[in-house]
């Protein structure tokens, strides 16, 4: 489970050691974002917080997902013709993205023996891992049948 009162915490704190002014609407769109389970993007979250009354812009929205991303909560999953996709990570087990380049659905795999052959390989590169994700494009099987490829 995430702690939200504890990132909070946190996110303050990253945001004061940058030199940054700590402002209501970064707090509300972190804590929109932590309730999404799957992969989401800018206008997702924009309706989303719309929908709730709020007057957040796109704009802010864009100029804090980086510092969200730099402080490790979230990072871009893929880009499909101008839009990016985010996804929380924390307390996330590392894993691929299956994604259609047809219908754009994106499918996680968690597969143990990947992160072993991964940290495996680090090791012997002497190499510090901090975060990764596998973008793997191609097409579904439903879009094959409807015989697109
Ligand atoms: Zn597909
Ligand atoms: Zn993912």
């Amino acid at each position: 489970m995430i702690d939200i009162s504890e990132i909070l915490e946190n996110f303050r704190a990253f945001i004061k050691s940058k030199g940054l002014k700590y402002t209501p609407e970064r707090e509300e769109i972190l804590i929109e974002i932590l309730k999404y389970k799957d992969h989401f993007d800018v206008d997702e979250l924009h309706m989303e917080l719309k929908k709730k009354g709020s007057k957040i812009s796109k704009a802010s929205i864009y100029r804090t997902l980086p510092l969200l991303i730099e402080a490790g909560y979230i990072q871009e999953v893929y880009k499909q013709e101008g839009r990016a996709y985010y996804e929380v990570v924390i307390n996330k087990l590392p894993h691929l993205h299956f994604i259609c380049i047809k219908c754009k659905k994106v499918e996680e795999i968690i597969d143990p023996k990947l992160i072993e052959l991964i940290q495996e390989h680090a090791k012997k590169k002497e190499f510090h891992l901090l975060s990764y994700h596998l973008e793997i494009f191609g097409t579904c099987l439903e879009c094959r049948k409807g015989g697109m490829v």
